[in-house]
């Protein structure tokens, strides 16, 4: 069973996927910025969109749906059963746990509340993909809008608690900025010093740095690594509790 992950820019620095098996000629997109591009993307590969997942409520995530659909009428709908009232119709409403069936393979849903209050990611692990939008990001994570860092805290122990081999497929390009945050952390971080430098590169080069591998998030993203003493010394916290020193690089992110 193959799968086919297209990252597709969006609006300003927003990313959707399209997942396409080519087995079945099905067509997964993960959120909808923007209609324009996603469409564009299809059509050169001559793929037909037969679903969308939702990640979450914001609207840079949901706003195009309607002009998708408007070209492909019949696509099913997934998004989060827990805020389906802040969503646009479901066809299919999902919560932490569920599992539903995409061209054979199984998706796994994970409720990654922090960002958002229903907040959720799809792993397909088949794939050895999960698609994080808001959650974990690269080198970052999302601002806790409507959650708790604990609430954070704990969605990002899911996600790293899945094989380390996972591609990280997240939604924004915010590395570099995350990059030189990150280092005020661990600056001596040899992983995160070369990340940062890649990332420099990459972005100098017009690359996206989007998706990220699960590993490389485990070596040098600050808010995965809360727990770890090497951190919490860092930043005088090494008595702490892991989601206290979360809440505190995320604090110091806020207003870095
Ligand atoms: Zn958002
Ligand atoms: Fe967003």
């Amino acid at each position: 069973m193959a799968f086919e992950i297209v990252t597709v820019p969006c609006l300003s620095d927003n990313y959707a996927f399209l997942v396409r098996s080519d087995r079945t000629d099905e067509t997964a997109l993960v959120d909808v910025p923007e209609a324009g591009p996603v469409l564009a993307a299809l059509d050169a590969r001559g793929w037909r969109l037969t679903e969308v997942w939702l990640t979450h409520h914001h609207a840079d995530h949901v706003q195009g749906l309607d002009a998708v659909r408007e070209r492909w009428p019949e696509i099913a709908v997934t998004g989060a059963a827990a805020d389906a009232r802040r969503l646009p119709p479901l066809d299919r409403a999902v919560g932490d746990g569920d599992r539903f069936d995409f061209a054979g393979a199984a998706v796994q849903v994970l409720d990654v509340s922090g960002h958002t209050v229903g907040h959720v990611a799809y792993h397909l692990p088949a794939a050895h993909a999960v698609f994080t939008a808001d959650s974990l990001m690269a080198l970052g994570c999302g601002r806790l809008f409507e959650g708790t860092p604990p609430m954070m805290w704990e969605s990002l122990q899911k996600i790293a608690g899945l094989p380390a081999d996972t591609i990280v497929y997240s939604g924004h390009e915010y590395t570099a900025a995350n990059a030189r945050f990150a280092l005020t952390i661990e600056p001596d971080n040899a992983a995160l010093v070369a990340r940062a430098r890649a990332v420099e590169a990459a972005r100098a080069a017009g690359r996206p740095t989007v998706p990220s591998s699960l590993a490389e998030e485990l070596a040098t993203n600050p808010f995965l690594r809360a727990g770890l003493p090497e951190v919490k010394t860092a930043i005088s916290m090494a008595e702490a509790a892991d989601a206290e020193v979360f809440a505190e690089i995320r604090a110091r992110k806020d207003a870095f």
